[in-house]
């Protein structure tokens, strides 16, 4: 089986249509994961939800898949995140509040755990050191853990003697699965925030035991265009330019 790992899409139906695209060109896939944010920030919520749904595919609940539909407030949110996510709500049928409210918020699937901040605060923690990683160890009930929400593409790996090591999980990476746990992140779809503004996922492989990361680049002129006619935040436009 392949499983084809995507996050923080974040309303970017450009980003979303170029990974699927790639995914298909490297042989597709058995089953699609979704580790949450679909919309918030960019301009098209309700067209990556529809395009999702095309797809055989899980999903799990991001904070602002739960801001747009108002089962969360934006009080932590900064101005721009807030305003694009007001934005968001207005965009929002009832078909789309709907798939956003019943998505979970954790998932157990094969060997993995999804879940789009961490699996003791599914919706909110950012899963960014391996302390973090050691401190949700325990509440893992699957070997792996799949996350998003820090739009960086990392792993976090243990090993026999109970420590954890992290790295960044770049372009074309090839990492086995081996017996001890590893959290894996695969970057951000339609936001990436490790300076490099290429969109980014993974394939998981089951035969092989392996996650591999991929970037793609995609029309990132285009959504922003998108963003400026709706007269979405300037700071959110010019941050996709540079993966910040
Ligand atoms: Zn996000």
């Amino acid at each position: 089986m392949r499983y084809a790992i995507i996050a923080d899409i974040h309303s970017n139906l450009e980003a979303l249509e170029t990974v699927l695209d790639d995914i298909e060109k490297k042989g597709g896939f058995d089953e699609l994961w979704c580790l949450g944010d679909i919309v918030g920030y960019g301009p098209d919520p309700c067209e990556c939800i529809a395009l999702l749904s095309k797809y055989n595919h899980l999903s799990v609940a991001g904070n602002h898949d739960w801001a747009a539909i108002g089962k969360m407030d934006t009080d932590d949110f900064n101005p721009s995140a807030a305003a694009a996510c007001q934005w968001t709500t207005m965009q929002l049928g009832d078909t789309e509040k709907e798939y956003l409210n019943n998505l979970p918020q954790i998932l157990e699937k094969e060997d993995f755990t999804l879940v789009h901040g961490s699996p003791r605060e599914p919706i909110w923690e950012y899963l960014v050191s391996a302390s973090s990683a050691w401190q949700n160890l325990s509440v893992l009930r699957t070997k792996y853990c799949l996350t998003g929400h820090s739009h960086q593409a990392m792993v976090f790996e243990f090993d026999d003697m109970g420590y954890c090591t992290s790295h960044v999980f770049t372009d074309n990476a090839v990492l086995q699965l081996k017996s001890n746990s590893i959290f894996i992140n695969p970057g951000s779809v339609g936001q990436p925030r490790d300076l490099d503004p290429r969109a980014s996922y993974a394939i998981y492989d089951t035969e092989k035991q392996q996650v591999i990361n991929h970037r793609v680049t995609y029309d990132i002129h285009t959504t922003q265009e998108k963003m400026k006619a709706h007269g979405l935040p300037v700071r959110l436009i010019s941050r996709l330019s540079y993966g910040m």
